[in-house]
């Protein structure tokens, strides 16, 4: 009996894989043409400070409109990207759209806050990177200062080299924000060690949080040697009036989330940020 049930795990299991690898094998396929026809396009989510509400950034998060599925989320096929190598191609259309739009809202007056950009550890290794931001930059004509590349820990520690091509980037004033922390090899020693500019602590620690509870004193913890070390404190994630009262007592000095913002189209942002620029700050509301 033991043996038919390891069997039909088995079977269970390799089901289950076959279905797998033939949606990885589609979404593969898929993504060739979605390359090949212009299906992403770029949404925008900005970056609040708790200190005065300004808008101190915004985070470019790329959209698959799928001519039959309609909108696909990232999380379905940036990893599959990732595997096969095609984050490479999307990344840098993502780098050169992201650095365009921001280049058109610093042209007009509407934005002089860094837009950020994530960056895949693939990009990293098949790419010259330093060259590529270069060349971004010097075509849509955006200051270096201007620009925010987002990684994960993960991808900070996959190579030992990548912390010199970010001290590189970083001297010709690009910065770097660590994303997602918490959620990876992280131990606080260990962000003593990188270069970066700002950490972006991760919506599991946001979520639900209140005064004197675990989550609170890890991200007070964050926070503190955060500023000690001069970096920057954003909050990901942050999606009700509560949450924002208890991340602005620990000092954190962002926030991104739904509570202010969903990411939006560049349409949608140069609407909401005139909207803002025509209102008084001190009525401007969450939406
Ligand atoms: P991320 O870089 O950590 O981006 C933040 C994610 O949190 C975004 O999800 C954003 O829409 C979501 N978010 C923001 N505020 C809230 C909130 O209040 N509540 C909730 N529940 N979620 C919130 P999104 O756009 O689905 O992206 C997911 C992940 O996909 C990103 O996580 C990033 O790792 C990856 N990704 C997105 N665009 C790119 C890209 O252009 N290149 C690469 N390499 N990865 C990307
Ligand atoms: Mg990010
Ligand atoms: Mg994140
Ligand atoms: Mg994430």
């Amino acid at each position: 009996e033991a043996k038919a049930e390891g069997r039909n795990e088995i079977r269970q299991y390799s089901g289950e894989l076959v279905a797998k690898v033939s949606s990885h094998l589609s979404i593969q396929g898929d993504l060739r043409r979605a390359l090949d026809n212009n299906e992403f396009q770029l949404y925008y989510q900005p970056k609040i400070s708790t200190h005065d509400q300004s808008v101190c950034g915004f985070e470019a998060l790329v959209r698959w409109f799928h001519p039959v599925k309609g909108m696909v989320p990232p999380d379905q096929f940036i990893s599959v990207a990732e595997d096969t190598g095609q984050i490479v191609e999307l990344g840098t259309w993502v780098l050169e759209t992201a650095c365009e739009q921001a280049k058109l809202w610093l042209d007009e007056g509407l934005v002089t806050a860094k837009m950020a950009v994530n960056v895949a550890a693939r990009q990293f290794k098949e790419k010259n990177i330093i060259d590529l931001v270069r060349k971004v930059l010097k075509r849509t004509g955006l200051p270096a200062s201007s620009l925010e590349l987002e990684m994960t820990e993960g991808v900070l520690m996959a190579d030992p080299n990548i912390s010199n091509i970010v001290a590189v980037l970083r001297s010709e004033g690009v910065s770097i924000a660590l994303d997602d922390f918490g959620t990876g090899y992280s131990s606080l020693s260990y962000i003593t060690r990188f270069p970066i500019d700002t950490i972006k602590i991760d919506r599991c620690f946001v979520q639900d949080i209140t005064l004197g509870s675990d989550k609170a004193a890890i991200v007070s913890a964050v926070t503190n040697l955060s500023h000690t070390l001069n970096f920057n404190v954003v909050a990901e994630g942050v999606e009700s009036e509560e949450e924002l009262e208890v991340i602005k007592a620990l000092e954190c000095d962002e926030v991104q989330g739904y509570y202010y913002c969903r990411p939006m189209s560049a349409d949608d942002v140069t609407e909401w940020l005139k909207n803002r620029q025509a209102q008084p700050v001190s009525v401007i509301s969450a939406n």
